[in-house]
């Protein structure tokens, strides 16, 4: 069988650094239907072969720029590559992404670790085409855990194919604690495979938990936009007098509910199922004050239009954030939209000092954890951005 070929439109062969190829760059497509293809430019050189999808804009992402087939032999040193990057893969409790797309070279395939368990995300046809032979590369590595399969519907709605429900053969536990490294030791936090947000928990905040719950000895903590509570549960185990966590979605405050009882901080710890937006305005008109505080929104622009809503989002969290903390008091502050860059957060945070009349230090930038490596050529891959911030004494 002949491999089917992507033509690129003359004036797109620029350097390939960058595996994306949108309809505008394509020339031709020998095939009509989503396929494996061969990568040429205008002239017919060999650029690189990839997955060819004619429904979404970003219709092929390209996966190897070497003239070899896309088989288990490349899945294979990707995957064994990727595993190098990290922190080596063991068992028992740990949390930690394996495989991450872009950055580990396989775009389009996402691959978590929670202890004994595989979670596995495609956000592409092509894929989900490969990821029988992806999972078996990742098996071969670290051995024959169970496999859940995690695929996001939204980017397989996108995509045009079905996400797979649940475990991909062997069935494994329904949920699990995992260990994450804290400042005063490890905080526990569960799992239910299928339930919540990404594949479970959000891994790419593990480093800055980490940093939050070391400044937290004796201090009144505030996690706004929570999640399962992960973030008070590192400043609580490392000592917080008293954590608010405040989140709105049932679920995920339920989830919190049991992370606090399963570290023995419950007591502690105040949980409040309500809009942050608002809840921050109540406490600022209240004069309350802490002494921690982190700001970890889901993405407020999801499109590069949503932008200046984001902007006015953003601000308005972070200037509340601000006139909430004591003198002294440190703000951990964070945004993941991919259309804000680190650039202009630091605008927003400044213009948001600005109008609370507050002046904050910069203890360090932060980013996401090293096991979502970001590459310089692929920007999008840089998607976390955030500031520790210092109030100064007035
Ligand atoms: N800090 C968390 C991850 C937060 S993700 C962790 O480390 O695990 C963002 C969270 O904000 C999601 O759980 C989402 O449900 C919640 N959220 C979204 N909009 C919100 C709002 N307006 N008020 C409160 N929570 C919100």
């Amino acid at each position: 069988m002949r491999a089917a070929v992507l033509r690129l439109k003359r004036g797109v062969e620029r350097a390939r650094v960058h595996p994306w190829i949108f309809k505008g760059e394509v020339a031709d497509v020998s095939v009509g239907e989503p396929a494996a293809v061969t990568v040429v430019d205008s002239a017919g050189g060999f650029v690189g072969r990839g997955f060819y999808n004619p429904r979404p804009a970003l219709c092929c992402r390209v996966v190897t720029w070497r003239d070899e087939a896309l088989d288990a032999r490349l899945w294979r040193r990707r995957v064994d590559a990727a595993l190098a990057r990290r922190r080596p893969a063991v068992g028992g409790t740990h949390a930690t992404r394996l495989i991450w797309s872009e950055s580990d070279g396989l775009p389009g395939f996402v691959a978590d670790r929670y202890g004994d368990v595989l979670v596995v995300q495609c956000l592409t046809l092509g894929m989900s085409r490969v990821r029988a032979e992806l999972v078996a590369a990742l098996r071969a590595a670290i051995g024959d855990l169970p496999v859940f399969v995690s695929d996001d519907p939204v980017p397989a709605g996108l995509e045009g194919f079905e996400p797979f429900p649940g475990w991909l053969d062997t069935p494994g536990p329904a949920s699990v604690v995992v260990e994450e490294p804290g400042a005063a030791g490890a905080v526990r936090l569960g799992v239910t495979f299928g339930a919540g947000h990404k594949t479970g928990l959000y891994l790419d905040q593990s480093e800055n938990r980490l940093r939050f719950g070391a400044l937290a000895r004796g201090r009144e903590v505030l996690d706004a936009f929570a999640y399962t509570g992960a973030f008070a549960c590192h400043a609580l185990v490392g000592g917080a007098r008293r954590a608010v966590c405040v989140e709105s979605s049932a679920d995920a405050v339920a989830a919190a509910r049991e992370n606090f009882a399963v570290n023995g901080v419950a007591d502690r710890a105040e949980l409040v199922a309500a809009n942050a937006f608002d809840e921050l305005r109540r406490r600022e008109r209240a004069r309350e004050h802490f002494g921690l505080v982190v700001l970890d929104p889901p993405p407020f622009a999801r499109g590069r239009t949503a932008v200046e809503a984001a902007r006015r989002g953003y601000k308005e969290i972070n200037l509340r954030a601000m006139r909430l903390l004591e003198p002294g008091g440190v703000l951990a502050t964070f945004s993941c939209s991919h259309h804000v860059s680190p650039d202009d957060f630091a605008d927003i945070c400044r213009a948001a000092a600005a109008d609370a009349g507050i002046t904050l230090r910069v203890l360090a930038p932060l980013t996401q954890s090293p096991d979502h490596p970001i590459v310089l050529t692929v920007p999008e891959t840089h998607y976390l951005k955030g500031l520790l911030l210092e109030r100064v004494e007035p």
